[in-house]
């Protein structure tokens, strides 16, 4: 009879210690293991407590009890020792405490076993089983249960474990997916395992689309600022163990056409024996510092040719001016001096313009603000330039009434200016240059026009970009430094007001800018 118990027993044990192998939610094992040592011991009731990091214990799983009832069960968790020996391991008053609580709650339980659960030998928690009739608990019964909570322990051990570490992986997931740069994770063979949002924005592959294929190809270069892509430093033998991160930069093609300008950096990830585990890559936008570059390189080709070439012009002149052996006549002193004067000018615009840009990247513009009459300013501004040229006729076309607004005069016609001068430089067979207004209800409109050389489409809508000057065999043809309109738009919009161009190649331009009209004007 007995030995048949026996072996039931060890049976159950078996068959439990297979099933809490294979469980890894924490509360749902803690529930398992209760369950069946109180099934085992054949009581009635049972609990589990475990350690918290403070040393203090907290019921975690009950059996037999209502949840309802596990704050009255507090006692019982005090004075625990710190004591993992299954024989020494022993609750003071343990017997009183349970026969007070009982009492207390009108439940029949009589008898109590308590057995650490330990690992490693450090105390996890406490395994209690209580009985509802007076026969104690034998030493062998401790024997089971002592086997059977060690088990247990490991158990929780394992899966508090496995929750800590799918916690940190759910985390690190979250941060790879949210991270503002691309990061995608390479198996040993360079086949893609992580593809973050980031970089899908980038390359506009979808990640669904991307894992699990070779990185060659997603990764397509269209054009290498670097020696070498990822499969050129593979065949020239990285990654050896000891190898540095590899960096690759150059355009990338998108998925579906267009490219992107990154930087990649490639790091190997290798485990304690050298096998390479995986190659982490980090993929960086580097557009705007590319975008940089271009501009700084821009300016100081357009800056240095556009200084040099009023500075030689008054040297020149300057120069013959002061030669000790000639003799000038009033006309060629009066014409010289004339172009030192131009050309001074000259460098004085091009120097408050660029200290006008470099306002504005500041992100400043301050306006002055009062009353423009915009037909009264054009008249004046055609008249200065009448002065200028012989080939062309400025006509200014304005309605009668035309309504003044609210703005920065110097600004706008610093506006105007341009906009003529342009028209001016940009028709050098002549002809008829118009400046137009239109008042609408909301807005003001100016027009400059010109008969002359025309913007090409693919041109336009790059014109009113800071040193943009167009394509080099147009613009090698007369000076500026491209920053005219960057400027113009610049002043337009800080009077909360639109300017665009409209032109074909070889067909005259017409340059437009509105202003807001207030409405008490
Ligand atoms: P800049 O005239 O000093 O080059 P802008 O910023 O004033 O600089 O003009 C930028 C570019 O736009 C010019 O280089 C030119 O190619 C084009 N552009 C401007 N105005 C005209 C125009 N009226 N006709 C043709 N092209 C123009």
């Amino acid at each position: 009879m007995l030995t048949d118990y026996r072996v039931r027993q060890r049976e159950y044990l078996l068959e439990i210690s297979r099933a809490l192998t294979a469980q890894l939610n924490v509360d749902e094992l803690l529930q398992m293991v209760l369950e069946s040592a109180t099934k085992i011991l054949a009581g009635q009731a049972g609990l589990i407590a475990l350690r918290e990091p403070d040393a203090s214990f907290t019921a975690r799983a009950s059996y037999g009890l209502s949840h309802a009832l596990m704050p009255y069960f507090a006692p019982l968790l005090t004075d625990i020792p710190n004591d993992v020996d299954l024989h020494r391991f022993h609750i003071p008053a343990l017997a009183e405490k349970l026969g007070l609580v009982a009492g207390r709650l009108g439940l029949h339980l009589q008898q109590v076993v308590a057995l650490p659960m330990s690992i490693k030998q450090e105390l996890i928690g406490v395994l209690y089983v209580f009985r509802a009739y007076g026969t104690r608990f034998t030493a062998n019964d401790r024997q089971i249960l002592a086997s059977f909570a060690d088990q247990a322990a490991i158990a929780v051990h394992n899966a508090q474990l496995y929750e800590r570490i799918s916690h940190e992986k759910r985390r690190l997931d979250a941060i790879l997916e949210h991270s503002a740069d691309g990061v995608m994770i390479l198996d040993p063979t360079l086949r893609i395992t992580v593809f973050n949002r980031a970089l899908t924005r980038l390359s506009r592959w979808p990640a669904a689309e991307a894992l699990g294929r070779y990185h060659d190809e997603v990764i397509h270069w269209v054009r290498l600022e670097t020696d070498m892509d990822l499969s050129a430093a593979v065949a020239g033998g990285w990654p050896l163990p000891a190898a540095h991160p590899l960096y690759v930069e150059g355009d990338l093609r998108r998925r579906g056409g267009g490219t992107v300008s990154v930087g990649i950096t490639y790091a190997p990830l290798f485990d304690q024996d050298d096998h390479l585990v995986n190659v982490i890559a980090d993929v960086r936008d580097v557009t705007r510092f590319r975008e940089a570059d271009e501009v700084k390189s821009v300016f100081i080709s357009v800056i240095s040719h556009e200084l040099k070439t009023p500075v030689a012009l008054i040297k020149g002149y300057a120069d013959t001016l002061m030669r000790q052996d000639a003799c000038w006549d009033q006309e060629t002193m009066q014409k010289s001096l004339e172009v030192i004067v131009e050309e001074a000018d000259r460098l004085n615009q091009l120097i408050d313009n660029l200290l006008d840009a470099s306002r504005l990247q500041a992100g400043a513009l301050p306006l002055e603000m009062d009353e423009v009459a915009l037909d009264v300013l054009s008249e004046r501004v055609a008249r200065l330039f009448r002065t200028q040229t012989e080939r062309h006729d400025i006509v200014v076309q304005f309605p009668s009434g035309f309504p003044v607004v609210v703005g920065d005069m110097g600004r706008l016609e610093q506006v105007l200016n341009n906009l003529v001068s342009n028209a001016l430089k940009y028709s050098p067979g002549g002809g008829t240059i118009t400046i137009s207004g239109v008042a609408r209800p909301d807005e003001v409109l100016l027009t400059v026009s010109d008969p002359g050389v025309g913007i090409p489409s693919e041109e336009i809508s790059r014109i009113f970009e800071r040193f943009y000057r167009g394509t080099k065999e147009r613009h090698q043809r007369t000076p500026g430094a491209g920053l005219g309109l960057y400027l113009a738009k610049a002043i337009v919009e800080a009077h909360g007001g639109r300017i665009w161009a409209e032109s074909r190649s070889g067909e005259g331009a017409a340059f437009s800018f509105a202003i807001p009209r207030q409405s008490n004007l």
